[in-house]
This record gives structure tokens, C-alpha cells and sequence, in this order.
């Protein structure tokens, strides 16, 4: 990892330390290491990828710590969990409230967040209509990244 991506990765760090305190929260060693790892990632990171990596510092950490850490971090919307993947990635929108949309590419296997409120709106109205009450909602869409779609030519 470069020194430039070290850098970007603490700070988003700091941030997250910063909107836990905010939001009351306790930030710990254990749950900003997973973060870290997280964030470190070059994808989304399964739970077991997460621990095997963890475990490189923490020889006793066994699946719960991982899982208690991510329901914690999930919980503070530092990161989300796409279910399609069964991985975790960090959120782009560190710790506020919303409705993320996820681009999935099959080819590259690149994920993008993105955070289109008309349409989670638009489904927040839906659901309302039916008298539903969302409390956890996650968007993903599969398909194939403009990148590939495109790929340059010569
Ligand atoms: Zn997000
Ligand atoms: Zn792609």
C-alpha cells in the first residue's frame, strides 16, 4: 500500500473516530482494526478474510470478535454489508443515516456506492403505501462496470 492510500486510510480512520464521539459511541482498538482492515481492503472483505488478516496481530481473535466489531461499525453506518457478496465495505458517507445503492460488477468485481436519494425515496414512498416501515435497507445492483463495458481499445 502506497504512502498516499496510507494516509487517505487513516483519515478516514480519524473521521470515523471522530463520528463515533459524536455519536456517543466507543471506539476501540479491536473495532478500528477492523476497520482498518476494511478500509485496506481492495474490495469487499468477507468476515473470514477479515479475521485471518486480524489474526496477524491478534492471535486469540476468533469469528465473534469479528462479528461484534462489524455489527458495531455497521450500527455506527461506518461500513455496510452487501448481502449479495456476504462482505463488508466502508461507507463513502462516514456515519450519517441513509439509504445506500450499490453497483455490483460481475466482470471486475469493483463495487461503487452511490447515493441516489430520489430513488430511496421513491421506495421509502412505495413502502409506505403498503404501510410498511423500512429500518434497514440495502440496494444492490448487478452488472457490468462502465470500465468494462468500455474497455480501451489498441
Ligand atoms: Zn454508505
Ligand atoms: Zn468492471
Amino acid at each position: 500500500m502506497g504512502a498516499k492510500r496510507r494516509r487517505r486510510v487513516m483519515a478516514q480512520l480519524d473521521q470515523a473516530a471522530q463520528a463515533c464521539v459524536r455519536a456517543g459511541a466507543q471506539m476501540t482498538d479491536l473495532r478500528r482494526t477492523v476497520l482498518r482492515l476494511i478500509l485496506e481492503a481492495e474490495g469487499p472483505a468477507t468476515a473470514y478474510e477479515l479475521l485471518d488478516r486480524l489474526k496477524r496481530t491478534r492471535k486469540g481473535a476468533v469469528p465473534p470478535t469479528v462479528y461484534r466489531a462489524l455489527d458495531f461499525l455497521m450500527a455506527q453506518r461506518l461500513v455496510h454489508k452487501l448481502e449479495r457478496l456476504n462482505a463488508f465495505v466502508p461507507c463513502a458517507e462516514t456515519g450519517h443515516q441513509h439509504m445506500a445503492q450499490f453497483l455490483i460488477c460481475r466482470e471486475c468485481g469493483t463495487v461503487a456506492e452511490i447515493e441516489d436519494r430520489a430513488a430511496a425515496r421513491a421506495l421509502e414512498h412505495a413502502a409506505g403505501r403498503e404501510g410498511f416501515q423500512p429500518r434497514h435497507t440495502v440496494i444492490e445492483l448487478e452488472g457490468t462496470c462502465a470500465a468494462c463495458s468500455h474497455p480501451a481499445s489498441g
